[in-house]
């Protein structure tokens, strides 16, 4: 007899700007919800530019918005923080997270909605963590790390400003990487990458060909209507 194994996250792809499947849209940006086994919790990372395409391929994923409760915005990018404001319309008391450095500028632009801002790594619910703020006076960008029940790290990034070996170095230090997906911008550290299995650059990655060509096994194309079990 087969036995199934109950896998600890469904990653969805919700928004990119690269590839999308059939009956979903795209747009300018990226979002991944996650659904978390352990608390049987849905998380959303990021929000794409806009609101309507967002929600309709949350939907096309038979996931009622209104639970969804927790909101990880990686920066204040628009193609990451632009479909925050509909979300917020349906569900006023969500749970957002930020990096503590942007607290002010998301005040201004959402008055009276609570913030939490995010400094150092933190178990925002059972076994998934936000990276921290990292970066420059430029910007600072947070990820997340999802801990599998193997104890294998997980992790989810926006666009990775600050430079996609930053998150994987910090994540390192909990457990091994499975698997990062996300837009990884103008990185060129390849050998960062090494050892991980999945790898699913997208939404802004410059160097895609370059990843694709040294990784042929771990590249994975990612699509908006993905649907990934870790
Ligand atoms: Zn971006
Ligand atoms: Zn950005």
């Amino acid at each position: 007899m087969m036995t199934t194994v109950k896998p600890s996250f469904e990653i969805m792809i919700v928004f990119d700007n690269r590839c999308v499947k059939p009956g979903f849209l795209t747009g300018f940006g990226f979002s991944a919800l996650i659904y978390n086994h352990f608390t049987e919790n849905y998380v959303l990372f990021d929000t794409g530019s806009n609101n309507k395409i967002l929600i309709h391929n949350i939907n096309k994923f038979n996931v009622d918005i209104s639970n969804i409760k927790k909101v990880v915005i990686s920066h204040e990018h628009f193609d990451h923080a632009g479909g925050l404001d509909g979300l917020l319309q349906i569900n006023p008391n969500l749970d957002v997270f930020i990096p503590m450095d942007s607290e002010i500028s998301f005040k201004r632009a959402f008055p009276g909605v609570s913030f939490n801002g995010v400094a150092q790594l933190t178990e925002i619910e059972k076994n998934i963590f936000s990276s921290g703020q990292i970066g420059g006076s430029y910007m600072k960008e947070h990820a997340l790390f999802l801990r599998t029940k193997d104890n294998e790290i997980i992790i989810i990034v926006g666009c990775a400003h600050p430079g996609v070996e930053q998150f994987i170095v910090k994540a390192k230090k909990m457990a091994d990487i499975k698997a990062i997906i996300g837009g990884f911008h103008g990185f060129r550290k390849f050998s960062f990458l090494d050892g991980i299995e999945f790898i699913g650059a997208c939404h802004c990655t410059q160097y895609l060909d370059s990843i694709k060509e040294r990784f042929p096994n771990q590249f994975k194309r990612i699509c908006v209507g993905d649907k990934f079990l870790f």
